[in-house]
């Protein structure tokens, strides 16, 4: 058998040779299990024909000849012209699918864990019968006790029941459950946290990513201000570098600095919302209340409150290495980068 999985090997240089559909990525040409031998290959007659060259030239060689009453061919996908002329030219027979294999029905699609449930109880059965054969009452206490001196599938075992440990869930528990949920365990061992209010504001933002991070960052008041700069040590001046009148902060910055305002006062009236802008927190929750339905108004919304917060930040690095830009041309970016990000999206288009 190693001459033929060698010989089998080789293939995948054959470019007249195509791997079925599904094993391609991995190269697969056979299976073995004891005395069957499964082959697998695209279902076109190249293919066919180098497969069976392959096996004939193995029968050749070990003289283990396949009894060709036992042979069969299994089509998926294939017209019944082609299988015909296959089955012709090979001369093996059809084969009808789903078969059973070692009591588990195989098929061309995922198998449910009910299908498997034979193969799981023969499982458990050499797992129960080989604990019982092997072990004194003694060492089946270890055994449970210490898993890692057990075989592999027993410390997968125990590895399973760990994690519904951790979920909170006891054997009993397990033993009730008609339905084994991902979600279930999933939420059990992750813990309920509270949710964020201005998560909708980031999360639903259709905005650029770049203005999406700031306007995260800002949020979570982790910007990297003159003012955060000076706490940690890094420099003493903590003058706002747009204004030149107060200290750099998140709320200074957004929007009680002269220029941070007036560029989110033309947004909004821009956007065709009457109001006059308040203090950072207050903007924010309103801005978590109004931003957080399914209308164009709210998504527009979200993506303004983002893009304002990238290029006033944006702007307040320029002035520090660069000439500060009139207020004007920061609104008409900020319009026209809008105009051009929501092409993408046709409802806002
Ligand atoms: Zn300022």
């Amino acid at each position: 058998m190693e001459y033929l999985s060698r010989s089998l090997k080789t293939m995948k240089d054959n470019k007249q040779f195509k791997f079925h559909p599904k094993y391609a990525r991995v190269n697969l040409v056979q299976l073995g299990f004891a005395d069957d031998l499964l082959l697998f290959c695209r279902g076109d007659m190249r293919s066919f024909k180098i497969l069976h060259q392959h096996f004939q030239m193995f029968s050749a060689a070990s003289s283990l000849i396949a009894n060709p009453n036992k042979i069969c061919i299994y089509f998926g996908s294939v017209s019944n012209l082609l299988q015909q002329q296959i089955m012709d030219i090979l001369g093996y027979t059809k084969g009808e699918l789903p078969f059973r294999y070692l009591g588990v029905p195989l098929r061309t699609k995922r198998l449910s864990v009910i299908q498997c449930e034979p193969l799981i109880e023969r499982m458990l059965n050499m797992i129960q019968s080989w604990t019982t054969k092997f072990l004194s009452y003694a060492g089946r206490a270890v055994l449970v006790k210490k898993p890692k001196s057990a075989s592999c599938v027993i410390q997968r075992i125990f590895k399973a029941r760990s994690y519904f440990e951790d979920a909170g869930f006891t054997e009993e528990d397990v033993q009730k459950m008609e339905k084994y949920s991902v979600k279930q365990i999933y939420k059990a061992m992750h813990g309920e946290f509270s949710k964020m209010t201005w998560r909708k504001l980031v999360c639903n933002n259709q905005g650029l990513p770049k203005w999406i991070f700031i306007l995260r960052l800002t949020i979570e008041q982790r910007l990297a201000t003159k003012e955060r700069l000076a706490r940690w040590g890094i420099i003493s001046e903590q003058t706002c570098s747009l204004c030149q009148r107060e200290n750099e902060t998140v709320h200074h910055l957004f929007f009680d600095c002269e220029i941070s305002r007036d560029i989110w006062q033309h947004l909004l009236k821009w956007q065709g919302i009457q109001r006059t802008k308040k203090a950072w927190q207050e903007e924010l929750t309103w801005l978590e209340q109004f931003g957080k339905g399914k209308s164009g108004g709210a998504a527009v919304c979200r993506m303004t409150i983002a893009a304002a917060v990238y290029h006033i930040w944006q702007e307040k690095n320029n002035v520090m290495f660069k000439k500060k830009r009139p207020t004007n041309a920061i609104l008409r970016l900020i319009i026209q980068e809008m105009h051009v990000r929501a092409t993408i999206f046709p409802r806002l288009d």
